[in-house]
């Protein structure tokens, strides 16, 4: 099993370039943001709570999301591998992630962390809120989000590079040439698809 996490700010383009793995190397995607987008969509209870904090910027409690991923991986045991977007943001949940996969005798291989400076980040996703409906791509929410990410996401980097698997790729060229730098790094441990 190959298991990749996709790390960075919001905006870094975790999401587009987690299409284009997906898809050359046929790995699960796990988006944390999309299963609780979906869940409050569905106005589920989780969905209504979490709703609270993600309107504001804020991190939905580490419990919710570490529940969510664990029934994901639980019901896709025969996955070549999984990737995970936006997963984990804080340490517990790296901890916690860790102790699932080893569960399964398995772990994270590498952490590719999208570098891109906070300037073009709020340029794109102040962008993406034109068309994207996203309640939480607004300039006011944008800022919290980022906060947010360097106040409680960025530590998570130090986390796995003491264990040797972070690395930091440029994420600020095109879609196609962040794949490709993306892709040189993935072809270190498994083959496309
Ligand atoms: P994203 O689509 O990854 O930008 O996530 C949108 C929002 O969902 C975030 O601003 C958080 O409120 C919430 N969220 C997504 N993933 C997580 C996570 N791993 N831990 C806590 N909150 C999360």
């Amino acid at each position: 099993m190959f298991n990749l996490i996709l790390f960075g700010p919001p905006g870094c383009g975790k999401g587009t370039q987690s299409t284009n793995i997906l898809t050359t190397y046929q790995l699960n995607h796990i988006s944390t943001g999309d299963l609780l987008r979906d869940e409050v969509s569905r106005q589920t209870t989780l969905g209504l709570e979490a709703k609270k904090f993600m309107d504001n910027g804020l991190l939905v409690p580490d419990e919710v999301v570490i529940g969510m991923i664990g029934s994901k991986i639980d019901g896709n045991r025969d996955a070549r591998g999984f990737i995970f977007d936006g997963f984990p943001r804080t340490t517990a949940q790296a901890e916690a992630l860790d102790n699932l996969l080893k569960e399964k005798n398995a772990a994270i291989n590498t952490v590719l962390s999208l570098e891109v400076p906070e300037e073009e980040l709020v340029r794109r996703l102040v962008s993406r809120g034109i068309t994207s409906g996203r309640s939480d791509d607004t300039e006011e929410v944008i800022a919290k989000r980022i906060k947010e990410y360097f106040a409680k996401t960025e530590p998570v980097a130090g986390y796995y590079h003491s264990f040797q698997k972070l690395v930091r790729v440029p994420g600020n060229g095109s879609i196609e040439e962040t794949f490709a730098i993306l892709k040189k790094e993935i072809e270190k441990h498994i083959s496309p698809a």
